[in-house]
């Protein structure tokens, strides 16, 4: 749309329906609720962005609009779509920026800052650390031990699984008995324990002053609840819009009520047919019911012309859809004709890896730089052949979801230390700095956190405490480096923490070099916070998911190659895609084939997948992959076939091509032209 920007009217683009959404009750402070609910690339997105121009346009004050998005990447696209809109509307020199949009972000990032600011008035400590999943893990591990869950006969639930039910349970807002029956039916019998160590877990966070993910969407609610407090947190924001509102859970959606509970200043925007976050507690229902829970009722805008690919694509992903049982039937339509998808049968894994690099390589002999084109996949690990490939063959590329940058060893300790030094009482960050130590073991690393929580001023403890002799250089070298750091220089602060670090960092990893060069990176990505706070919380809520995601400039001008799973790759869109194992076992993934409704959230990642692609889309069928030894098969080769989403009548909308080499075929892959013979269904039977 940006290509098409008309300095008179930026708006001119927009066709009835969405400019119909876009001004809906502009300058109407009683109009209604918006919902606008359309298929993929219809320009849901954009007619958003739209709207918060025409709003800003018409007086709205941008510090008063409320913009939550699905990450922050598309926050940040959102804010930028809708700033050069304004900055056409205005017609404002190039040298004069547009009104920024300061609170646009995540459902997370915006409650971290809500929730800092509101603290001292709902008991929770200013200075709160927020915990990333894996840190929320090993804390669920730990009071699982100390209730003695650990050691009953029968084996208890892990402290993993015992995250995941919990956050459940705070996400749908249901009973910790309903979730275990509903989603996790193997663990009945023991809710009792789960509820007390529910309690504990909750008990040992608002101790340590941390908060996890869940914590963040619940205290927000809570402050809705609130009589005393919302009217403040209402009165903070004149509008709130959201996008991709068909992956909100309960609380999200009772949060968005609660923020404008007569549904005036409220926009939300959804595909019912993308919805893929069931498994993280959202609901479909949300966004179907969406209308009638206000009086009066919102507004419903839809939009079935898509903007963003060729017909035989459309036709092909509508097929996809339309053979759900349930749901919506919205037949998008396009007027671009161009080439029919492409259903390509390889032999195994390397063929797959092969044909992927051969294709990009033709495309952008084209043409097509290699930005405009992607690889989706439905697990993170599903590239992993591909990447050699790529690497071998020199292509760049930078792979979204999956990549966990911030599990790395080396940045978790580098985070670690800022975050002790920011709250002296967050155990887990103590326990792995104190332990950096040369000679400083788990037992003295314990007492000396236990030490700090038990006192009434944490740092004087630290400084007070009685570091084993063999310890005593590097711990004095510690202590001058926690109280250079507590003076707080940002973003000097993660240089200060790095000096410290690197002898350690040198002494403990043999690839030293290429750790420091991700370290560097966070120093980088460090100045464009404004606070240590800042950094910390939002890195923690949605961390980048490649090294170069917020590369600096240096990196801005190459090209490289999408290679990202389905899930991250939710808004966007490539001129070209492949999508890799379009295969039974892949998609749907065979982790997730427990029940029907699972089935169809796969039914419709394919099919989020399919409709990311403008012009050209191959799915890649390997006759023959390797299934990792997660799998109670162990680790081995497995024959596939085509996902069980396209069947004859879907498969017929594509062209389809075999790639595979007679040797290949003659050791007995199933043909790809939609026989669905599930063999990898009927080897897992075998066991
Ligand atoms: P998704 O469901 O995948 O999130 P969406 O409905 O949000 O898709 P957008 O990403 O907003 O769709 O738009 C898809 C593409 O169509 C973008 O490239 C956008 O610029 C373009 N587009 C949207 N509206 C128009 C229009 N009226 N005229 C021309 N192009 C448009
Ligand atoms: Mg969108």
């Amino acid at each position: 749309m940006a290509a098409v920007l008309d300095r008179r009217d930026p708006f001119a683009v927009l066709n009835a329906e969405q400019r119909a959404a876009a001004e809906h009750g502009v300058g109407d402070a009683s109009a209604p609720a918006l919902l606008v609910v359309a298929g993929a690339g219809t320009g849901k997105t954009a007619t958003l962005a739209a709207r918060v121009a025409k709003l800003v346009l018409a007086g709205a004050d941008p510090q008063r609009v409320l913009l939550l998005t699905f990450s922050r990447r598309a926050a940040h696209e959102m804010a930028q779509r809708a700033a050069r809109l304004l900055h056409a509307a205005l017609g404002l020199p190039p040298t004069l920026a547009a009104p920024q949009l300061p609170w646009a972000g995540t459902f997370h990032a915006v409650a971290a800052r809500l929730l800092r600011e509101h603290a001292p008035r709902i008991g929770l400590a200013p200075a709160f650390t927020i915990v990333d999943r894996g840190d929320a893990e090993d804390l669920m591990g730990l009071v699982r031990h100390e209730q003695g869950l650990a050691a009953s006969a029968r084996r208890f639930p892990l402290k993993g699984r015992c995250l995941a039910i919990y956050s459940r349970a705070v996400n749908t807002r249901e009973p910790v008995e309903a979730v275990v029956r509903h989603a996790f039916p193997w663990c009945l019998g023991w809710e009792d324990e789960l509820r007390r160590l529910f309690a504990a877990y909750v008990a040992e966070k608002q101790r340590q002053q941390l908060l996890d993910y869940d914590d963040l969407l619940l205290y927000w609610q809570l402050l809705l609840d609130e009589p005393s407090l919302a009217g403040a947190v209402r009165a903070r924001f004149d509008h709130v819009l959201v996008d991709e509102y068909q992956d909100t859970n309960r609380l999200q959606a009772a949060i968005v009520r609660g923020l404008k509970p007569d549904g005036r200043g409220l926009t939300v925007v959804g595909d019912d047919a993308q919805a893929i976050y069931g498994f993280r507690g959202a609901e479909l229902r949300h966004i179907l019911d969406f209308p009638r829970q206000f009086e009066p009722p919102a507004r419903v805008v839809t939009l079935t012309r898509n903007y963003r690919s060729t017909q035989p694509l459309l036709a092909a992903a509508n097929a996809v859809v339309a053979l759900a049982p349930e749901g919506f039937a919205k037949s998008l339509w396009s007027d671009r004709d161009g080439e029919r998808p492409r259903l390509v049968a390889v032999a195994d894994e390397a063929a797959q890896a092969r044909w992927v690099a051969d294709e990009v390589l033709r495309r952008r002999e084209e043409g097509l730089a290699l930005k405009q084109q992607a690889v989706l996949f439905r697990a993170a690990q599903h590239s992993a052949a591909l990447e050699l490939e790529l690497a071998r063959r020199d292509i760049p590329f930078v792979k979204y979801g999956g990549l966990a940058f911030l599990e790395a060893a080396h940045v978790k300790d580098l985070l670690s230390v800022l975050r002790w030094v920011h709250n002296p009482r967050h155990r887990l960050a103590g326990l792995r700095v104190a332990q950096l130590v040369p000679g400083m073991g788990p037992a003295h690393a314990r007492r000396l956190v236990d030490a700090m929580a038990q006192s009434g001023d944490p740092v004087q403890a630290m400084h007070d405490f009685d570091a084993p002799r063999a310890a005593a250089t590097d711990w004095a070298a510690w202590l001058a480096a926690a109280a250079a750091l507590r003076t707080g220089d940002w973003p000097g602060d993660v240089a200060c923490a790095l000096q410290w670090y690197r002898p350690h960092l040198e002494r403990l990893h043999d690839d030293a070099a290429v750790r420091l060069a991700d370290l560097e990176q966070l120093a980088r990505l460090a100045a464009g916070y404004p606070s240590r706070e800042r950094f910390l919380a939002e890195l923690t809520l949605d961390p980048p998911q490649a090294t170069s995601d917020e590369a600096g400039a240096p990196h801005r001008d190459e090209d490289w190659l999408v290679l990202s799973t389905i899930h991250a790759a939710k808004g966007q869109e490539w001129a070209a895609l492949c999508v890799l194992h379009a295969v039974d076992g892949c998609i749907p993934s065979d982790l997730a084939t427990g029940s029907a409704a699972e089935i169809e959230e796969e039914r419709r990642l394919l099919y989020v997948a399919m409709t990311r692609a403008k012009r050209h889309l191959a799915l890649l069928v390997p006759q023959r992959f390797h299934v990792t030894a997660q799998h109670r098969l162990g680790d081995r080769h497995v024959w596939a076939s085509l996902t069980r989403f396209v069947p004859p009548s879907v498969a017929a909308l594509f062209d389809v091509e075999t790639a595979v080499t007679d040797a290949a075929a003659a050791e007995g892959g199933a043909a790809c032209t939609g026989a669905a013979v599930d063999l990898a269904a009927r080897a897992r039977a075998a066991f």
